[in-house]
């Protein structure tokens, strides 16, 4: 995460709020008892034979495998990106402004132009720690990611993106963003992004997210049984995430930093030891479910529906 505060006295959580939000939302749900169980259940089975998982002896290798340099963990990312069937094609770098790495994007084509970004930066600071929390954990998910949703035909495209620069000001996302066309940016409905992982259990920025993502979040996280809650980060920093909202494009941030972690990011302890291994590889299985749900949710309704059945 970017964090835009000189010291950290004054950063804040407001976790006991964004939870009770949250837990509100899915309790809202319980009056429709069964017939929402069946709709949640209908759309999770379909997701179901949309997404296939990485081992977890690949996502905890390709974790393990970080580099302290921001250049070799781009190219890592993109040699990850075709040997998870990425086709050179698809695949490509976007050079910056700046003396920076490139933001690396793999586009895996779906059934139409409206499009999924899924994002996560691949730099991490320079002055303390080996940034594996932030954000190699977010960047290495990537190609896991790719390889979880490329097995069966999609209605989105999902365009998968590694962007540089975040820590010195959301500098790729921006770019990246920036130089689409307005046509572009409207197929976009919806980005997901990922920063800080494997902390504990996947949260999720509830204050700075689309409804519509945050609700079928919540879907995917009952039918799956795997945790999410929302601990809000309005005031520790911001993430790459908020380079769509400036052009009102939906997006949604997970992680898994809490008032009692906050502290390592940006530290001397953001190394390997502070991951939990789980934690992270739930995270993994969750966002796959997610993007896949979020193929189907997504979709427009049909234009013309036939006769009403009786
Ligand atoms: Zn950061």
């Amino acid at each position: 995460m970017h964090c835009g505060c000189a010291t950290l006295g004054g950063m804040q959580f407001n976790a006991t709020t964004a939870r009770g939000r949250f837990l509100r939302c899915l309790l809202l749900r319980q009056p429709a008892g069964a017939l929402i169980v069946c709709v949640i259940c209908a759309v999770c089975a379909s997701a179901q034979a949309h997404f296939r998982l990485q081992t977890r002896q690949v996502v905890e290798g390709r974790l393990k495998a970080f580099s302290t340099k921001n250049s070799e963990r781009e190219a890592l990312i993109r040699k990850w990106f075709a040997e998870s069937g990425c086709k050179d094609a698809n695949l490509s770098e976007q050079a910056l402004d700046r003396k920076l790495p490139p933001n690396v994007i793999c586009v895996l084509p779906g059934e139409t132009q409206q499009a999924i970004v899924v994002g996560a930066h691949t730099d991490h600071v320079d002055s303390s720690g080996d940034g594996v929390v932030d954000n190699w954990t977010g960047a290495a998910l990537l190609p896991s990611l790719l390889y979880s949703l490329s097995a069966q035909p999609r209605h989105h495209t999902l365009v998968f993106v590694g962007f540089s620069g975040e820590e010195k000001g959301l500098v790729g996302s921006r770019y990246y963003v920036d130089h689409l066309t307005s046509e572009q940016r409207a197929h976009i409905e919806g980005m997901v992004n990922f920063d800080s992982l494997g902390l504990g259990p996947t949260e999720v920025w509830a204050s700075h997210a689309d409804k519509a993502l945050l609700d079928a979040l919540a879907s995917v996280a009952m039918a799956s049984r795997l945790p999410v809650t929302a601990v809000n980060v309005d005031n520790l920093g911001t993430a790459d995430s908020e380079s769509f909202a400036r052009y009102q494009i939906p997006r949604i941030t997970l992680h898994s930093v809490t008032q009692q972690t906050w502290s390592i990011l940006h530290s001397p302890f953001d190394k390997m030891a502070a991951i939990r291994m789980n934690d992270y590889y739930d995270s993994y299985k969750l966002i796959s479910e997610y993007l896949a749900y979020l193929d189907d949710a997504l979709k427009p309704p049909p234009a013309k529906p036939g006769s009403a059945a009786r």
